[in-house]
């Protein structure tokens, strides 16, 4: 590995779940951080620690429009990653795959800045071969309600290919399989923050199909390491990086998991499987651990409950900050005529 030396680094998407960790890492190191976002699912309270740091600046864009900054590595983690919120405007989820990776690459193509795209295991689809290697060209819908992200992110990688043939950038592509943890936005339908919440609440978790279905969960601290590393790393890879964690769970015991470790007494409640929802997930990250060094740390539980503390200090927060609002509002009443 490269000694890490002061850069000025671009993150887009630096305010959602992933990007505000990134961010955070990267100003802990030391170097001048530009933050884009333009807060579709990231908002302003996860980097809200950050806006007083002199080496950290946030900027409000949407990356489908040309930026003109002046920087020397790029991370472009723009997208809504949660499959309610990719489907909600799934026009702008293609755009901002595509066009935000154009205008990125043509970015580091005129500073001459090493670029990072944060690419996903939707790649790979409904997977016919498992565990997941990066020669495994996949098995995507094209016409389908999840398509609008996984083709978007294969058209996304495909750019970043060919600019790199065409134009000799310097590029990194991780695939990420699902991650979790702090940060995560409580509504926004990922199974991990939805189980939590419901768990938390006491309200029955929702499980999608009959539970068999499989997700490799990777905790969000081993994954900035990975993206990091990866971003830093001498060797060029060549092509995409796998990076998850290769603990295969099912559904049901995610669930079973996140009842325990929240202490919840809720029941299960079955629904029916979205559409395309892909039956298996695991990474295989021999690549990564040859490549990078490096592998997953945290343990499903260990992760889980530093999740689960997180949640429950969100929930008192703005309970608290409910009950102050009330009672504000109460104050401002005029006292009614006897
Ligand atoms: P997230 O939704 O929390 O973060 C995405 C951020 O991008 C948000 O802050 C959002 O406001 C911003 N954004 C969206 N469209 C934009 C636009 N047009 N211009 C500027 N900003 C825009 O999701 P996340 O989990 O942090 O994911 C970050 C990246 O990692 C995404 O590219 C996602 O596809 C990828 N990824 C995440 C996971 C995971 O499990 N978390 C798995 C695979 C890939
Ligand atoms: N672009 C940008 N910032 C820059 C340079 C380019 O946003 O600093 C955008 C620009 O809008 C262009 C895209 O990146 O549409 C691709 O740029 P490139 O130079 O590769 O292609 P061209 O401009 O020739 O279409
Ligand atoms: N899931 C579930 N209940 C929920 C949310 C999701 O059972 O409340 C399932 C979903 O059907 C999928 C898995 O959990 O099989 C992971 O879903 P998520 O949206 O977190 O990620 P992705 O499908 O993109 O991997």
């Amino acid at each position: 590995m490269k000694e890490l030396s002061r850069k000025r680094i671009l993150v887009t998407g630096g305010a959602g779940f992933l990007g505000s960790h990134l961010c955070e890492r990267l100003v802990m190191q030391g170097h001048d951080v530009l933050c884009v976002d333009n807060f579709y699912t990231g908002t302003k309270d996860n980097i809200a620690p950050l806006l007083d740091c002199a080496n950290f600046e946030l900027m409000r864009h949407d990356v489908t429009f040309p930026l003109y900054v002046e920087v020397d590595e790029i991370y472009n983690l723009a997208c809504p990653a949660s499959p309610i919120h990719y489907q909600h405007d799934p026009v702008q989820t293609t755009k901002t795959s595509v066009h935000g990776a154009i205008n990125m690459l043509g970015l580091a193509k005129r500073v001459k800045a090493k670029i990072f795209q944060a690419s996903t295991s939707e790649v790979y689809g409904d997977a016919l071969v498992h565990p997941q290697t990066e020669d495994y060209w996949g098995h995507v819908n094209p016409i389908g309600p999840r398509s609008c992200y996984d083709e978007g992110k294969r058209c996304a990688e495909t750019l970043f290919m060919d600019y790199r043939r065409q134009h000799g950038l310097s590029i990194r592509i991780a695939r990420i399989f699902n991650t979790y943890g702090p940060r995560m936005h409580p509504s926004d339908g990922r199974v991990v923050s939805n189980f939590m919440m419901q768990a938390l609440r006491g309200e029955p978790l929702t499980l999608y199909g009959d539970g068999s279905q499989t997700r490799s969960f990777c905790y969000v601290d081993d994954m900035i390491d990975a993206i990091i590393r990866l971003m830093n790393v001498d060797d060029d890879p060549g092509g995409p990086v796998n990076l998850g964690n290769p603990h295969e769970v099912t559904m049901r015991e995610i669930a079973r998991r996140i009842v325990t470790i929240t202490g919840s007494a809720s029941p299960l409640e079955l629904h029916p499987l979205p559409t395309d929802d892909p039956w298996h997930r695991q990474p295989d990250i021999s690549r990564a651990r040859e490549l990078l060094g490096w592998q997953p740390r945290t343990s499903l539980d260990d992760g889980l409950l530093e999740t689960a503390h997180y949640f429950r200090a969100r929930m008192q927060a703005s309970t608290e900050l409910s009950a102050a609002a009330v009672g504000e509002f109460a104050a401002t009443l005029s006292p009614r005529p006897l």
